[in-house]
């Protein structure tokens, strides 16, 4: 075994083992840049599920009760664990998704800082001693792990999507019972390897694969699994949150974004079209805080979609292994069409394509970047988010219009803005109803700061001290008669 194989496991892991389906199903997982069959995965259910959670549930007690510092130590060697083999965890990252090497390596890297950062907070998730309204009485507030934790998470970024969730889950000493996509399913898998590997606890981390329903079905209605934290489309969000209902669950949902992208007159066009490019195609615009509607003033508007179209149009790309590539193909067809579709009622609505504008001539799920100008409220990439490389610039007049064109979504994600006005910036801060808002920045994503939407983007943070509270209960104990 060599390279990406090294980590590459078929089976799903399940208190410490390493098991097939009850029934020996399985599912066939490919490259998307070639479309060849890379290797299979199990196609678990619900009995596999119970399973899982019984022995997170078993493992609990002991992981939970283990002294913090024993605990922690874990959570180091598996940060050293990620870093040492950094390389081949990115190829094979790259080799599922199709994202190219170079952003697979920043992933596995922020993957690991997600795993020191909540290491080093855990050490702080301190309560509080609270004054007594009464004499004679203590209040004391405490802080506990919630217990077993279901988490669902999306083929984008296989492996920090579940590296938000299990750092902080471990650190504070909930055991997990995960479902990766999928589409996806190795860099999942390689957590549970990497977590054997270091010496976690049997049952610690149980990471299957296989039929969506059936796996979030059975966390779902089991009462022991006490929160649920998913990363994916506000529509399963949606359904999962009604489920939760049942059994009470405590949830966080990381869920569609819809981001407005503003340039005003007074920016630095330069730095604006480069915020774009990040912003837009990274991943090959399948992130959820990717650029989805591009908005710049009537005074800056031509000359800056003149020069996003000339980067765009400049951009290598292929199989995400080859040197110099910077956009891979699309994760599958049905992503193509819906890009595909999105264009097409826009271009009948009177966007004028500037570069792109349609599938690779490299074939299968290859997409051209496209650059569309003349882009209006009217066209479906308004309201839906786009998932792909389509670059709509839509133009306005004030800063009063922008904004109000900003927050005309059902979502509130990640939002940008490129202007060299402090004033203007914290008006944005305000007006802006987003959770995540960059100013002269188009990557915002760090282990420190709290990820996270507003309205149907989601509940709750990942990362931050938000981030480990999510994980935590807290308690209270009145003591009398002192
Ligand atoms: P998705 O279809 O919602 O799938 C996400 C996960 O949910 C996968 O593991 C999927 O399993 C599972 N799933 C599908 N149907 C389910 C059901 N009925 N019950 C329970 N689980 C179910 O989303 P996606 O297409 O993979 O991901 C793209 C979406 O994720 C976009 O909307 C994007 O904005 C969002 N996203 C949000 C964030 C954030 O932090 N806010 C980050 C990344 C992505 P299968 O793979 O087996 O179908």
């Amino acid at each position: 075994m060599s390279g990406y194989q090294t980590w590459l496991r078929e089976g799903n892991f399940i208190d410490g083992a390493w098991v097939g389906a009850d029934d020996g199903a399985s599912i066939d997982v490919t490259n998307p840049a070639n479309g060849e069959v890379i290797g299979t995965v199990p196609k678990a259910g619900e009995a596999e599920t119970l399973r899982a959670i019984d022995a997170a549930q078993a493992a609990f007690p002991g992981f939970a009760d283990m002294a913090l510092m024993e605990r922690l130590s874990l959570l180091w060697k598996l940060h050293d664990a990620l870093m040492d083999n950094q390389a081949d965890l990115a190829e094979l990252l790259t080799v599922e998704m199709g994202k190219p090497l170079a952003e697979a390596k920043g992933e596995i890297a922020i993957g690991a800082q997600y795993v020191r950062w909540f290491a080093e907070e855990a050490r702080r998730a301190k309560g509080e001693i609270v004054p007594a309204g009464v004499n004679g009485r203590r209040i004391l507030v405490t802080k506990h792990p919630v217990g077993v934790v279901g988490m669902i998470t999306p083929w984008n970024f296989p492996s920090s999507m579940l590296a938000r969730k299990l750092a902080p889950a471990l650190a504070v000493g909930c055991t997990v019972v995960a479902k990766p996509a999928t589409a996806t399913p190795y860099s999942g898998l390689a957590w549970a390897a990497l977590a054997e590997e270091v010496g976690f606890p049997n049952g610690a981390v149980n990471i299957l694969t296989g039929s969506a329903r059936a796996i979030a079905g059975a966390m779902m209605a089991r009462p022991e699994v006490r929160k649920i934290t998913f990363t994916g489309s506000t529509e399963v969000g949606k359904e999962l949150i009604r489920q939760s209902a049942d059994t009470v669950k405590k949830v966080s949902m990381e869920l569609g974004g819809n981001a407005p992208f503003l340039v005003f007159d007074d920016a630095d066009l330069e730095a604006a079209v480069q915020g774009a490019m990040v912003s837009k195609y990274r991943n090959m615009g399948q992130t959820c805080v990717c650029a989805n509607r591009i908005y710049a003033q009537a005074g800056i508007y031509d000359a800056f979609v003149a020069r996003l179209a000339e980067e765009t149009a400049a951009m290598k790309i292929g199989d995400g292994r080859d040197e110099g590539v910077v956009q891979g193909p699309m994760i599958d067809m049905g992503a193509v069409e819906k890009v595909e579709e999105l264009l097409a009622d826009a271009t009948g609505k009177g966007a004028r394509v500037v570069t792109g504008g349609g599938r690779h001539e490299l074939g299968g799920t290859y997409f051209q970047p496209t650059v569309l100008a003349d882009a209006t409220q009217d066209m479906a990439f308004a309201q839906e988010e786009i998932f792909g490389p389509l670059a709509p610039v839509f133009k306005f007049d004030t800063e009063a219009e922008a904004i109000a064109m900003a927050n005309d979504t059902v979502y509130g994600l990640a939002a940008y803005a490129y202007t060299t006005d402090l004033a203007r910036a914290f008006r944005l801060n305000e007006g802006l109803k987003y959770g995540m808002i960059g100013i002269n920045s188009g990557l915002i994503t760090t282990v420190e700061a709290p990820f996270g939407g507003v309205k149907e983007s989601g509940l709750g943070k990942e990362g931050g001290s938000q981030g480990l509270e999510d994980y935590l209960e807290t308690k209270y104990v009145c003591i009398d008669g002192v």
